[in-house]
């Protein structure tokens, strides 16, 4: 059995409160593995974001329990969470999330340097983050001179470039085209099996759910089925 990396019990979170509340979460229960790609899908509003959010610790859950890398989520000070944030988590979002004004090196250098790593080795180790994405000739480019799947290349770059053990992505072919979507995730899945990593991906794109190892189906803020690209 691989290492637990991610593990929900009865996770609730509600948005707002009395007449405007909206339930997001009903009770989760989720698990994921270190070298595991799992797949989050179901319809717009069911809950996924939410879910992604809580497990990387950027929205605080309400009940039940949320461990993430051995941490009690609902337990830790925001200060623990923000560490784990930046040392455990790299985060891949739709709109791929480059500083227009910096370089693709310096983009994907951004974790480290808030890590408070020395220039120097940032940018090395950035450079060599962009050797697997196929981007090293890129380094010097600015993002608005990328291709869209060039761009979510060096997202992917900037999530690995602190070797973090758990990678959360949210919609990350839904800028993109079919093709490239398919490169880009199957990209992540490779680095992820190398590297032995736990990969989450949120989408409704179900053109990539042959890249899962396993797939959670969501429906208003609960798990409904748990499965491979197989049963989907
Ligand atoms: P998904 O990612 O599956 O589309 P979300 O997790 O974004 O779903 O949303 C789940 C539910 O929570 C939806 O009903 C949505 O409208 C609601 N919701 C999401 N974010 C907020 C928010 N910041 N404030 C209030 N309601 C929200
Ligand atoms: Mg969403």
């Amino acid at each position: 059995m691989s290492a637990p990396i991610v593990r929900c019990r009865g996770l609730t979170k509600t948005y707002g409160r009395g007449d405007t509340a909206v339930p997001a979460l009903r009770g989760v229960d989720f698990d994921a593995s270190a070298g595991e790609v799992v797949m989050l899908v179901g319809p717009s509003g069911c809950g996924k974001t939410t879910l992604l959010s809580v497990i990387a610790g950027v929205l605080d859950g309400d009940g039940g329990t949320c461990s993430v890398l051995g941490h009690d989520l609902h337990k830790e000070s925001g200060t623990a969470k923000t560490r784990l944030r930046r040392h455990g988590i790299g985060f891949v979002f739709q709109a791929f999330n480059l500083v227009p004004t910096l370089s693709v090196a310096e983009n994907v250098a951004v974790p480290l340097l808030i890590q408070g790593e020395k220039r120097r080795v940032a940018l090395q180790r950035a450079r060599a983050a962009l050797e697997p994405v196929g981007l090293v000739d890129k380094a010097a480019a600015l993002p608005g001179q990328l291709s869209g799947g060039q761009q979510q290349r060096v997202a992917i770059a900037r999530a690995i470039v602190h070797q973090p053990p758990l990678i959360v992505c949210d919609e990350p072919t839904s800028a993109l085209d079919h093709r490239t979507g398919e490169q880009v995730v199957g990209l992540l899945r490779d680095l992820a099996h190398l590297h032995q990593c736990c990969l989450l991906i949120v989408t409704h794109d179900n053109r990539i759910f042959s890249f899962a190892d396993r797939i959670a189906r969501m429906d208003d803020g609960h798990i409904v089925a748990m499965g491979d690209a197989a049963d989907f």
